[in-house]
């Protein structure tokens, strides 16, 4: 059997099992599946597809140019972008009919880009319930809310969301979510009172709607919970009832018995302890598999063996423990070689810790380099032959 020399599986039909999940546990607010950095790794234009074929009711994007690129491939769901600078193309973003986050100065380039077009901004606004980053200070909500009315007024934009974005909501028990829930209401409240009929006030990401239903309100923003991982450090993802999507697996290159004492890769910061048996993983930092990953786990055949020695740019090393492999019918030479992924696999997790990061980052920064491979079950076509 052969497999292909580096991939990233993208189990589609996983991630459509995730965001049905999702829409049972945030249910009777609805799902926004944030698409933004390529998926988090895993492809915008067919995860953005599956997710709304599963019933996403809103994708969600950080740049608009990432919301332009989705209405090119004919992507036709409501799509939010929230992060811009002075350089976004604003006009593209209403030209698409793109929502347009708004903490504050880009109104008055979302009104002059709906006068040039003569069509509405879909706007929502943001304000900081006490992240620190984006969003506009609760001092300036009433100006801010008193721009968009006159605005709406004349007509140039449609405020239709309000949001915040809560900053320690993967740490349930940690009170500060209080503090922003209660933020967050009085900035509704004064949206209302300024005449704003808000249709979606929207506040959770994944690990909010998963431990906080306070925090659904009418529409919940979901990351890294449709791509099946867990944002708790104490429950994995079956723990939540959610399917890992990705899968990233290469081909075991080479396989060599070494004695005791042999150096492994740059710097030597392994050496063999015993004779054994290394194998050569053809899969470094510039796949985006971490330098600093050293001890992370490799699944060959049904064992797991560790990272060994530093990780290069193209390529890894992981040891046997064991001789009398090579040229016999055991030989991991070919073999499909599995670092993370579904199922039996490594967990995502398992490289976070290994790396001193977070599995939102481990499946973000799988680069280029590595082949995305769509997976899903063959569908059942219609009678005259399109599905
Ligand atoms: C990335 C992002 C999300 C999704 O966060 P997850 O923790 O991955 O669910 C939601 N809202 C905003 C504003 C974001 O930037």
């Amino acid at each position: 059997m052969t497999f292909p020399e580096r991939a990233a599986e993208i189990d589609l039909d996983a991630l459509r099992h995730n965001i049905r999940h999702l829409r049972d546990v945030a249910h009777p607010a609805r799902v926004m599946a944030v698409v933004k950095a390529d998926a988090y790794g895993h492809g915008a234009v067919p995860v953005a597809r599956a997710a709304v074929e599963a019933g996403a009711a809103w994708l969600g994007v950080a740049h608009v140019s990432e919301g332009v690129a989705l209405r090119k491939a004919g992507i036709e769901a409501p799509i939010l972008a929230w992060l811009h600078t002075s350089g976004t193309d604003f006009t593209a973003g209403v030209e698409h009919g793109l929502d347009l986050g708004i903490s504050g100065w880009e109104l008055e380039h979302v009104v002059a880009s709906a006068r040039e077009l003569e069509r509405p901004a879909i706007v929502h606004l943001k304000i900081d319930t006490g992240l620190g980053r984006n969003g506009c200070p609760p001092d300036r909500w009433d100006a801010l809310l008193a721009r968009a009315v006159e605005y709406q007024e004349a007509g140039l934009i449609r405020v239709v969301g309000i949001f915040s974005h809560l900053a320690v909501a993967d740490e349930p028990a940690r009170p500060e979510t209080d503090l922003q829930v209660q933020a967050f209401r009085e900035a509704v409240a004064a949206a209302e009172s300024a005449g704003i009929d808000v249709e979606v006030r929207h506040l959770a990401n994944t690990p909010a709607t998963f431990s906080r239903p306070d925090c659904h309100f009418d529409l919940v923003r979901v990351g890294l919970g449709i791509y099946g991982l867990s944002p708790f450090s104490d429950q994995g993802s079956a723990d939540l009832g959610l399917q890992p999507v990705m899968t990233f697996s290469t081909v075991v290159s080479n396989c060599k018995e070494v004695p005791a004492g042999q150096g492994v890769s740059y710097g030597y910061a392994y050496r063999t302890h015993k004779p054994t048996t290394l194998g050569l993983i053809p899969v470094g930092y510039g796949d985006g598999v971490p330098r600093i990953a050293t001890g992370a786990p490799v699944l060959v055949g049904n064992r797991i063996h560790p990272v060994v020695g530093r990780i290069a740019m193209d390529q890894l090393v992981i040891d046997f423990g064991t001789t009398g492999l090579v040229d016999t019918p055991d030989s991991p030479l070919g073999k499909r070689a599995v670092l993370f992924g579904a199922a039996d696999s490594p967990a995502v997790e398992d490289w976070a810790a290994a790396a001193q990061t977070i599995n939102y980052e481990i499946v973000t920064r799988i680069s280029d380099r590595v082949e995305r491979v769509y997976l899903e079950a063959p569908r059942e076509e219609s009678a005259d032959g399109y599905a």
